[in-house]
């Protein structure tokens, strides 16, 4: 039987942002994911660059020959109404492709990998965790995104019963645009567009990185979100942005939104990540507390060999840097009955745009890069 100190379940960002800061430290760790890499993710792959920062990845370095696209400002709006350009004159973010950040990531990380086996089901035996009848562990980190299985077999202990975080629903394409096809679009690679709905209960975006095109629209609690995406494509046609026909197959996926930082620990278990639904209720942005969520679960198992104060710092650390985020989008701040009208006002204003929806919401500048 294979052993190791710390088993992760799930080889994303959060996943292998914890494996390379425990291996780091010289840590035995094991990372299972069911998927063999290079895997997509559906995602539209926005980053900050506090996501580079944070695992000291040079961007210059990282562009070779993979795709990273600077981006220096956006054109937001409501889907149908008018539009914002909001300009930063550098670079505030960058857009990636998921199926080669993550393997990427995977790679460097310096963990053993065992790819290609899903996690079936963990037992105890003398202190530790048996997992699949094949891995001996004496942590079990879960990392498997919205339907992780640890999260999943742990949910009686690790997460609140009535677990009120919202979720997102969310469908998008990615696609490498032909010849004919970049002559046809006008959306920059360097200003990604943002349409909130005009309930403002989600967003479209269309993103251009390099030649790729991605194009999605999420919404809280969506049991017409096909509707709406179709809407969206509509509209973009009818505005000129996209001048060609689009693929007609979306993929789904969905995500929880942080509302309070849930319990995510049981008995020598940490889950990290979407498995703990840690993606920005502002933006949606995952990546970077999947990410931050993965480097205090590893410094929070590297300094101490107690599991009981693994848990509180994890918990505690978690609390203090994700835990604080206000419920104030422009839904919650808004009556419904206002919302259409004041929200579309707001969204022209370019003061609004730039200080609260962009740099406050979406680009988190006020946050620092976690250093620890
Ligand atoms: C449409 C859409 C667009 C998004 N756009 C953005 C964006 O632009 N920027 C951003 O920051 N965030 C975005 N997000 C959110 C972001 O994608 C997630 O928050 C992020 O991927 C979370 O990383 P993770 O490592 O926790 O999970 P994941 O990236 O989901 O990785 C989980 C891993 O676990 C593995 N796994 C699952 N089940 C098992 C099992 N049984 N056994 C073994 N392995 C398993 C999977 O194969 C996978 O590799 C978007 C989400 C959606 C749905």
């Amino acid at each position: 039987m294979d052993s190791c100190e710390v088993l992760i379940v799930g080889g994303g960002p959060a996943g292998s942002a914890c494996a390379w800061a425990l291996r780091n430290r010289g840590c035995d760790v094991v990372v299972m994911d069911k998927a063999t890499f290079p895997r997509d993710k559906v995602c539209a792959g926005w980053i900050t660059p506090a996501v580079l920062a944070e695992l000291s990845i040079d961007p210059r370095e990282y562009a070779q020959g993979r795709v990273l696209q600077p981006i220096t400002g956006f054109l937001t709006g409501t889907i149908g109404g008018s539009t914002v350009l909001t300009e930063y004159g550098r670079i505030v973010s960058y857009g990636l492709r998921r199926c080669e950040f993550d393997h990427f990531l995977l790679q460097r990380c310096g963990a053993r990998l065992r790819l290609g086996e899903a996690f079936h089901a963990a037992r105890q035996e003398s202190g530790e965790w048996i997992v699949n009848d094949a891995v001996r562990a004496k942590w079990l980190v879960g990392a498997g995104g919205h339907f992780c299985p640890v999260a999943r077999q742990f949910s009686e202990t690790a997460l609140p019963h009535d677990d009120p975080a919202p979720v997102i629903l969310a469908q998008e394409v990615e696609f490498e645009m032909t010849g004919a096809q970049q002559a046809a679009c006008d959306v920059s690679g360097t200003h990604p567009e943002l349409y909130f709905c005009r309930d403002l209960k989600g967003y479209g975006w269309v993103f251009r990185k390099g030649n790729v095109l991605n194009i999605g629209l999420g919404r809280e609690h969506e049991s017409r979100l096909s509707e709406h995406v179709a809407a969206f494509c509509d509209f973009l046609h009818a505005r000129g942005r996209i001048r060609f026909a689009l693929p007609t197959r979306f993929h789904g996926h969905a995500y929880r939104l942080r509302t309070q930082v849930p319990c995510v620990s049981a008995s020598n278990v940490l889950l990290i990540g979407d498995a703990a639904g840690l993606a920005s209720s502002h933006s949606g942005e995952g990546i970077r507390p999947a990410i931050e969520s993965g480097l205090l679960a590893a410094s929070a198992l590297i300094e101490s060999s107690d599991p009981a104060t693994v848990v509180t710092q994890y918990a505690a650390r978690l609390q203090a840097r994700l835990g604080m985020e206000r419920a104030e989008t422009l839904s919650h701040w808004l009556p419904s009955a206002a919302r259409i009208w004041l929200g579309q006002m707001l969204l022209r204003n370019h003061w609004f745009t730039r200080h609260v929806v962009l740099d406050r919401w979406f680009l988190d500048t006020k946050q620092s890069a976690l250093s620890l």
